[in-house]
């Protein structure tokens, strides 16, 4: 089973697929974390992708083709719960073509309004580590400046940078939201109101999950 999480930057992808990890036993593909470990190990995956992840832009397709091969390989038959991927239509179809036209079992947008995706980037704070994701007001660290689950120091994503989100979001809109309609057309979109608290979104997300299984 794949199912893909999707929406702006901000919409809480990331938090929700960690949730979906702990609680349903997803296995959590984040192309976004997968490019930043690259970068920090320093592989020439990550040397290519730098320039384009520090200025907001896309990666190039065939940069994450292959690494999405390698994540979904190391699923090895768990359910697999897609965050940051694909991007962009060729993106959608290179994933059609690699999972078959049965592959994905629903797509699910999480929804929500500009101000409140800024206001969601520019609060967001990030483990250095493992990526736990935190926000200043809404979700603070229980230790000011560490990450609750590996005490390493969190900090601000430097995508995360106000010039940096403007792109992004510029990106979202013109090269990702046209998958929107991809999946519309395919029967598989379902949309999710994401200016709700975590909790109901992940509700209404798992209830949706379940109803598919
Ligand atoms: P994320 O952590 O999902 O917000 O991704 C951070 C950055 O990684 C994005 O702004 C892109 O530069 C890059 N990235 C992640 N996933 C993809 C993808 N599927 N295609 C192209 N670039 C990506």
């Amino acid at each position: 089973m794949i199912i893909i999480l999707t929406g702006a930057p901000g919409a809480g992808k990331g938090t929700q697929a960690d949730l979906l990890a702990d609680k349903l036993g997803f296995k959590k593909v984040s192309t976004g974390d997968a490019l930043r470990r690259h970068i920090k190990e320093g592989t020439a995956v990550g040397k290519r992708a730098q320039s384009y992840m520090s200025e907001g832009k896309l990666v190039p397709d065939e940069v994450l083709l292959g690494i999405l091969q390698s994540e979904l390989e190391s699923a090895q038959g768990k359910p697999v719960l897609l965050d940051g991927y694909p991007r962009n239509v060729a993106q959608a179809k290179a994933l059609q073509e690699i999972v078959g036209p049965q592959g994905i079992s629903g797509v699910f947008h999480l929804d929500l309004d500009k101000s409140l995706l800024v206001e969601r980037i520019s609060g967001r704070r990030t483990c250095i580590n493992c990526g736990a994701s935190y926000h200043l007001l809404t979700s603070p660290t229980k230790v000011e400046g560490f990450c609750d689950r590996c005490g390493s120091e969190v900090v601000q994503r430097p995508d995360d940078h106000e010039d940096k989100v403007r792109v992004r979001l510029e990106v979202y809109s013109k090269e990702t939201s046209p998958i929107l309609d991809f999946y519309k057309d395919l029967g598989l979109y379902h949309c999710i109101d994401g200016s709700q608290s975590t909790e109901k979104v992940y509700d209404s997300l798992a209830a949706q999950l379940r109803s598919l299984a």
